[in-house]
């Protein structure tokens, strides 16, 4: 959708909105917004009422889709209809792709909240049903809604650049670790990494996403057997002969992005001995921990109070683990091993001071040899790259800001990136809209926001009109796809591969056997729907 196709759609959007608004200014009543400032319903409320409801279309079903989708149903009330389309065969994004298996107590409510959504009369939610790409083009989304909201997360990871990064074997970004140890169906064929190549396992970063993957290789797998995780994924995990892995900080210690929380966990994993390196401060370290967040002082005293333990080794029938924390390191080369060439082996680590102003202070490298700082060369037979997920390009129709990967925008309004325009009638919101930062909660916050800024859009007349209104907008979306060769599936399909899924999972003694081949999944939909 262009900024010219939005300008020139804009007088008729106000003309229908206004002849609308006398049409309904009766039906306020009947949506009136209980949250609403004193004086009662919205103005948009008159627009849009239960006959002639608000048609929003959300793309991405993960959190910061379906919060979109739970305040415009609390917004609107029944003024609304809401279509969700997920690319997947299930919804969720990544409170089913993401979050660590042995953390189902965070993904559990999640999952049931949501999936209420789904059973709500004013939402449609159509699996399988991708947007941009050789999907449904969001030009054509805007010609069957008022509103597209961009829910499509940040698929993308930040690489390294390094030397033998993408030639090496054994060497992967967290992003395709996560997604394989969690059964996506496009990262499940097999594992990105051996398992069994070595005992060295070298994560760079040391956020929470740095702490799951190094969790799940120290921790004992066999009580991976009771989570949700894959059991072909739980075999690879019991087989592993990863026993000490390396978390590798660009900052000092002053700086740990990880929360306290998630660090206890592991530090606290039975026959797992810590030690850090790296860690002293000096004064403006000192001062930057002193005034930073409280929870980088939480993190730093855990860690500190872990390594300061005796080694545990023998503990365990000798089967020790070792964690090491080194911080002030950047990689700058992956190594081939001496046996095999096509092999990761060792990384070469390059030591970093921090420098700049208090409040923005960075990591910059210390070339080898000067203040008596030499590279480090740390064996590595698995190195996991985890310095963050990232956005990726949407749709041409879409703008997309390089430099943050996310899409622009001005309170969840999609932006025109040189003149700061809005787009009309198209939003944004989660980590395609902010980056990936956040935890599931923060999704809420900002779905809260873009829906406020949809609702002013709507206030102010600022929503095009859909041009096509002959059948409900999500059977055209289906017949697209369908044109397209798309299986979609309906949320009845989609329900029948949860319940399948289940069944599979309790038979095995576990909450769920995820279905981790597309083709499988697309098949048994069918089956059932057929049946
Ligand atoms: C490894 C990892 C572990 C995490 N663990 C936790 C945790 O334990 N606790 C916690 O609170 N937070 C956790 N988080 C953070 C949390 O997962 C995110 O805050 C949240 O998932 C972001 O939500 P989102 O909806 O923006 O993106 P996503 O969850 O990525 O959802 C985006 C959705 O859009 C869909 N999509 C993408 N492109 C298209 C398209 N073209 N057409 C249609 N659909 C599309 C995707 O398939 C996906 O379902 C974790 C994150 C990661 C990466």
């Amino acid at each position: 959708m262009s900024v010219q196709r939005a300008r020139t759609l804009l007088p008729t959007v106000w003309r229908a909105c206004t002849a609308h608004a006398q049409h309904c200014v009766h039906a306020s009543a009947l949506v009136t917004d209980t949250t609403a400032p004193q004086g009662g319903a919205h103005l948009q409320h008159r627009f849009f009422t239960p006959d002639s409801p608000l048609r929003v279309v959300v793309v991405g079903a993960g959190p910061a889709g379906c919060y979109t989708v739970d305040r415009l149903l609390h917004r609107y009330k029944d003024a609304v209809r809401v279509d969700l389309l997920e690319r997947l065969p299930t919804p969720f994004g990544l409170v089913r792709f993401g979050v660590a298996p042995d953390h189902g107590a965070t993904s559990r409510p999640v999952v049931e909240r949501f999936t209420r959504l789904f059973n709500d009369p004013r939402v449609t939610l159509l699996c399988g049903a991708p947007v941009g790409g050789g999907g449904v083009p969001v030009s054509q989304l805007g010609s069957l809604y008022h509103a597209v909201v961009l829910a499509v997360g940040a698929p993308g990871h930040k690489p390294l650049h390094i030397p033998g990064e993408s030639s090496l074997r054994n060497v992967c970004s967290a992003r395709d670790f996560v997604a394989w140890y969690n059964g996506h169906p496009e990262h499940s064929h097999s594992p990105p990494v051996d398992l069994k190549s070595g005992a060295h396992a070298v994560i760079i970063g040391f956020g929470n996403v740095a702490l799951d993957c190094a969790r799940l290789l120290l921790r004992q797998a066999a009580g991976l057997a009771a989570t949700d995780m894959p059991s072909p994924v739980v075999g690879a995990f019991v087989t592993s002969t990863i026993r000490h892995v390396t978390l590798v900080a660009r900052r000092s210690a002053a700086y740990v992005a990880a929360t306290p929380k998630e660090l206890r966990e592991v530090l606290h994993l039975p026959g797992v001995t810590c030690s850090v390196h790296n860690a002293e401060l000096d004064a403006d370290d000192q001062n930057a921990l002193e005034a930073g967040p409280r929870q980088h002082r939480r993190a730093l005293e855990a860690l500190l109070a872990a390594a300061s333990h005796p080694p545990d080794a023998g503990a365990h029938g000798g089967d020790a683990r070792t964690l090491r924390v080194v911080f002030l390191r950047s990689p700058v080369e992956c190594l081939p091993r001496a046996e095999d060439k096509q092999s990761v082996g060792a990384v070469r680590l390059r030591a970093n001071k921090m420098s700049g102003p208090p409040d923005r202070r960075v990591a910059r490298p210390v070339q080898p040899g000067a203040g008596g700082v030499e590279d480090d060369v740390l064996a590595a037979d698995v190195l996991l790259s985890s310095v963050g997920y990232a956005g990726l390009p949407f749709d041409s129709d879409v703008p997309f800001d390089a430099k943050s990967a996310t899409i622009p925008h001005a309170g969840g309004a999609v932006v025109h990136p040189d003149t700061g325009e809005p787009i009309s009638g198209l939003f944004t919101v989660g980590w395609a809209k902010r980056g990936a930062t956040g935890i599931i909660g923060t999704n809420l916050t900002c779905a809260e926001e873009t829906v406020a800024t949809l609702l002013a859009h709507a206030d102010a007349g600022r929503l095009p009109e859909p041009s096509i209104r002959d059948c409900a907008p999500a059977d055209r979306v289906a017949q697209i796809l369908h044109a397209l060769g798309v299986k979609v599936l309906t949320r009845d399909a989609w329900t029948k591969l949860d319940e399948a899924e289940r069944a599979r999972g309790q038979a095995a003694g576990k909450p769920r056997e995820k279905m981790t081949s597309l083709s499988d999944m697309l098949a048994y939909a069918e089956t059932c729907i057929k049946g």
